[in-house]
């Protein structure tokens, strides 16, 4: 029983404590592991010790009677023992204990005398606490110091970033010309003195002229800003720098600022020259606009183009040429005098422009010679220079699928339809479903060759797109009302009647419980058109207001909050006329399908047989059963 005896006095016991705190310290930074005390010390304790008990002695002295009072601390091991004839005041008796001691707990319940309680020690517990706190605090530790080494490292990048891998491009010859840009006459005229600051600029420094630095070209997505851009570069002989405003906003403040500062630098080195910010929206927003304030980075970019602008005199030969389809958001700042204080409007071409464009991406194409470009860029209004481009690669592609030598008129046409409409599906087999699209299909086409302002039909088809088309009615363009967006009220009228008739023929023919879902486009489209004709172009019985202007576009960088201009009973008057349009229209729309329903059965007849019916013979069916309207007659004897 040696071994019980170790005998710890009070006072060791607080070294101990603090030893074992040092030893924590210390165990936290080498290894999880840690020593609680040790030997050494244990053994100096014994020597001093005049005031223990051995947990032997304690069990005879229990025995003896000699115990008053035993406190029992199970999370410490120890027993604090009060004996008989003790001085009041006098420290107890303290005595370690086992890790189990059931003849204690017998021997104490056996001397009914002895009072015995259990206590803990609140300081063991806040050690133990201590101890499990800091266990986690380790890995924390560790975790933390990861991160710190990750985020230097970061920092570091994004100093290394702006300054070295500028995302800048250079091109030191685009080899574009203006010979390459088409359909954008104005704009190219503008421009072309641009030219001449880069090639001559004493021609205008001798007069005492100060030559404009910036010009901003402002237009819709693909309708050729780079493009002319690059062209100017050409044309000049310049070097052509370009980023993208995008680039320029990175997550680090000052990376966009620096790469600005580095791109400067570089067009100094390399002037006469040209740069070209894409997209500077992005970085030339309102300041302190936007939800939230402002944006620092993009502030301290922004303030740093505006600087190097200011910092290079007119005369060193660069000009810079920034592209935009916002110019409405730009800071005030940037289209002051002396930055980009010229605009030149890029805008999506006219027919005639379309044609242009054309005949330059068809240079390069072998193109059959009975192909009229004219009939295409008459068939493609909307269409801007890139859709345009795409439009006969497409082609191009579909003639090297086929076989064929030369791009004609059917893979131009498949083209078309495959971009505006979808890529072509497997017809599907005879079946109700087939009959089903086909009365609707008919329904629309029927309705575009009879109401007298409709634009004549096209072609009808149930051969199925992707993207969920079943099949389509579609309409010779009306370019001239499209092109000047001079609609009248009697054309939407007639288009929401057209729209709705594919609706309408389900209805009569099947009942008004059977017509299907496919006409959830069909009514999107005839609720816009309502209430464009109710709310802009004031057709209405709401009279002469135009109460929605055309830009309807959220998230302005200026006001975040859209507002209606009209109080909640305009709203409600304006719902209303927009149901009784629809409504009236949908009314008339079954009128003519139930008049003409024999006429309705044979066309489903034919389509659902042939899969597609042109304009063409469709008029000659219909003419064969009723007069068709004046507009019609003369796509029949026109051609
Ligand atoms: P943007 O910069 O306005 O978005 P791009 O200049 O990038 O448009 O045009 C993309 C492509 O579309 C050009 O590379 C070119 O092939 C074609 N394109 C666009 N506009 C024209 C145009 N006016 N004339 C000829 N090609 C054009
Ligand atoms: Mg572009
Ligand atoms: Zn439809």
């Amino acid at each position: 029983m040696r071994s019980f005896e170790k005998k710890v006095s009070t006072k060791q016991r607080a070294t101990k404590r603090t030893a074992l705190a040092g030893a924590l310290v210390a165990a936290m930074m080498m290894s999880p592991g840690f020593v609680v005390g040790t030997p050494a010390l244990a053994q100096k304790a014994e020597q001093q010790d005049n005031n223990t008990l051995t947990y032997g002695k304690l069990l005879q002295k229990i025995e003896n009677g000699e115990v008053v009072r035993v406190d029992l601390d199970e999370s410490e091991k120890v027993a604090d023992v009060y004996l008989k004839g003790q001085e009041p005041n006098a420290q107890p008796q303290r005595v370690k204990l086992l890790d189990q001691n059931p003849e204690l707990i017998n021997t104490l319940k056996a001397n009914k005398n002895v009072q015995f309680d259990e206590v803990s020690s609140a300081n063991s517990k806040a050690a133990v606490g201590l101890l499990i706190n800091l266990m986690w605090i380790l890995p924390l530790v560790a975790l933390m110091l990861l991160f710190l080494r990750r985020s230097t490292n970061a920092s570091s990048q994004a100093m290394n970033f702006g300054k070295s891998r500028a995302r800048f491009q250079m091109e030191a010859k685009t080899g574009i010309k203006f010979d390459d840009v088409a359909g954008i006459e104005e704009a190219k005229e503008e421009l072309q003195e641009v030219v001449t600051f880069l090639k001559q600029p004493e021609k205008f420094t001798a007069v005492g002229a100060r030559i404009p630095k910036g010009v901003l070209l402002v237009g819709p997505p693909g309708t050729g800003k780079t493009l002319l851009a690059k062209a100017i570069a050409g044309e000049a002989g310049v070097p052509f720098f370009s980023i993208s405003g995008s680039e320029f906003v990175e997550m680090f403040v000052g990376v966009g600022a620096s790469r600005v500062r580095d791109l400067f630098k570089k067009a100094k080195d390399n002037a006469p020259c040209l740069i070209f910010i894409d997209e500077i929206d992005a970085v030339g927003r309102q300041r302190g606009a936007g939800i939230g304030g402002g944006n620092d980075e993009r502030e301290q970019t922004l303030n740093q183009l505006l600087t190097e602008m200011d910092g290079f005199e007119g005369n060193t030969g660069i000009i810079i040429i920034a592209a935009t389809n916002r110019p409405d958001v730009l800071d005030a700042a940037l289209l002051r005098p002396g930055r980009f204080d010229r605009q030149v409007i890029v805008d999506a071409p006219d027919r005639k422009g379309r044609l242009e464009i054309l005949k330059v991406h068809a240079r390069n194409k072998k193109v059959d010679p009975a192909v009229s470009l004219e009939v295409v860029a008459r068939r493609t209004p909307g269409f801007t220079g890139a859709d345009l481009a795409n439009l006969l690669n497409e082609a191009a592609i579909l003639t090297a699928r086929r076989r064929k030598d030369f791009i004609t008129q059917i893979e131009i046409d498949d083209a078309i339809d495959r971009l505006t409409i979808g890529l072509t599906l497997n017809p599907l087999l005879d079946s109700n479903k087939k009959r089903l699209i086909a009365y609707h299909e008919i329904g629309h086409a029927l309705l575009a060759t009879l109401l007298p302002h409709a634009d004549p039909l096209n072609k009808v088809t149930i051969i199925p797109r992707s993207g969920g088309v079943g099949g389509f009615s579609q309409q010779i363009l009306n370019e001239e009302m499209i092109d000047s967006g001079l609609y009248t009220r009697a054309w939407i009228q007639d288009n929401i009647t057209m729209t709705l008739g594919g609706k309408a023929s389900e209805a009569e023919v099947f009942g008004e419980s059977e017509v299907t879902g496919g006409a959830s486009n069909d009514l999107k489209m005839v609720a816009n058109l309502a209430r464009k004709m109710v709310t802009m172009y004031g057709m209405s019985d709401l009279g002469l207001v135009a109460l929605e202007t055309q830009n309807s576009d959220v998230f302005l960088g200026r006001d975040w909050v859209s507002r209606n201009e009209y109080s909640e009973e305009m709203a409600t008057k304006i719902d209303r006329q927009v149901r009784e349009m629809a409504i009236s229209c949908y009314q008339e729309a079954r009128k003519i399908i139930r008049e003409n329903r024999a006429l309705v059965d044979r066309l489903v007849d034919l389509l659902v047989e042939q899969e597609t019916i042109e304009g063409e013979q469709f008029r000659k069916i219909v003419a064969e059963y009723t007069q068709l309207p004046e507009k019609q007659q003369l796509v029949v004897s026109g051609g």
